[in-house]
C-alpha cells in the first residue's frame, strides 16, 4: 500500500475514531428523544382525559338543569293535587306527578354515576402529571448526560477534525470525493481490507461485505496506486501490509 491509498488509510483511522463519537453522541441524543416521546404522549393522555372529563361535566350540569325543572314541575303538580275537584282529577295529577318523581330519581342516579366517573378520571388525571414529571426530570438528566459527552469529547473531536482536514490535503479531489460519499454511506467505513480466503487458493473477498473479489482487482491493488472499489458495497480496497499475498 503506498501513495494515495496510504493517504486515504491515514485518513479512514482518523474518520473511525470521529464515527466512534458521533455514534457515542448520537445514542445520548437518541435517549433525549425517547425521553421527550414520553413526554409528548403523557401529554396528550392528559389531553384526553381532560376532554373525558369535560364532557361529563356538561352532561352532568345538562342533567341538573333538568331535575331542577322537574322539581317545579312536581311542586306545582303537588299543588293542583290539593285543588283537585274530582277523584278522576285528582287521580289524573298524581300519575303525572309520580312519573315526573320517577324520571327525576332516574336522572339523580345518572348524575351520581358521571359524579364517580369524574372523580375516577380526575384520579387517573393526577396519575398522568406526576408520571409527566418524572419523564420531564428525565429529560433533563438524558440532556444533561448528551451535554456532558459533547463537552467531555469536544477538544478530543475538535483534534481529529483539525488532523482529518490536513490530512485530506494530500488526497486528490477525485479520491477524496469518492472516500467522503463511501464513509457517510457506511458510518464513517470509507476503506475495507481485502483479505485471502484460504492459505493455498488465490480467492480474496472484501471485509466489509464479504463480496469475493476478482484476481484481477487484487493484482491492480497490489500493482499501483489506483483505487478499487468494492463491487457490492462501494468501499475503497486494500492490502493490508503483509496480508493477502
Ligand atoms: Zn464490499
Amino acid at each position: 500500500m503506498g501513495g494515495i491509498l496510504e493517504a486515504l488509510h491515514q485518513l479512514q483511522v482518523i474518520e473511525t475514531q470521529l464515527a466512534a463519537i458521533r455514534r457515542q453522541r448520537e445514542a445520548k441524543q437518541k435517549r433525549v428523544d425517547m425521553r421527550k416521546r414520553q413526554v409528548q404522549a403523557a401529554e396528550d393522555r392528559r389531553e384526553t382525559n381532560r376532554r373525558a372529563v369535560q364532557e361529563r361535566q356538561v352532561r352532568q350540569d345538562a342533567y341538573s338543569l333538568d331535575v331542577a325543572t322537574r322539581e317545579e314541575a312536581v311542586s306545582k303538580q303537588r299543588e293542583a293535587l290539593g285543588k283537585a275537584k274530582t277523584n278522576k282529577a285528582y287521580a289524573e295529577i298524581l300519575t303525572v306527578m309520580n312519573t315526573t318523581k320517577a324520571d327525576n330519581s332516574k336522572l339523580e342516579s345518572e348524575i351520581l354515576k358521571l359524579m364517580e366517573e369524574i372523580q375516577t378520571l380526575e384520579a387517573e388525571g393526577a396519575a398522568i402529571d406526576a408520571e409527566k414529571v418524572e419523564f420531564v426530570a428525565a429529560v433533563e438528566v438524558s440532556e444533561g448526560q448528551l451535554k456532558e459527552v459533547e463537552e467531555k469529547r469536544r477538544a478530543e473531536r475538535e483534534e481529529l477534525e483539525a488532523s482529518r482536514a490536513k490530512c485530506a490535503e494530500q488526497i486528490p479531489p477525485t479520491a477524496l470525493s469518492i472516500f467522503t460519499r463511501v464513509a457517510q454511506h457506511h458510518d464513517g467505513e470509507a476503506m475495507a481490507p481485502v483479505i485471502k480466503l484460504h492459505p493455498k487458493r488465490h480467492e480474496y473477498a472484501c471485509t466489509g461485505c464479504n463480496l469475493q473479489i476478482t484476481l484481477e482487482v487484487v493484482s491492480t491493488l497490489k500493482k499501483n496506486n489506483e483505487l478499487q472499489l468494492c463491487s457490492s458495497c462501494g468501499r475503497v480496497l486494500y492490502i493490508e501490509n503483509g496480508a493477502a499475498g
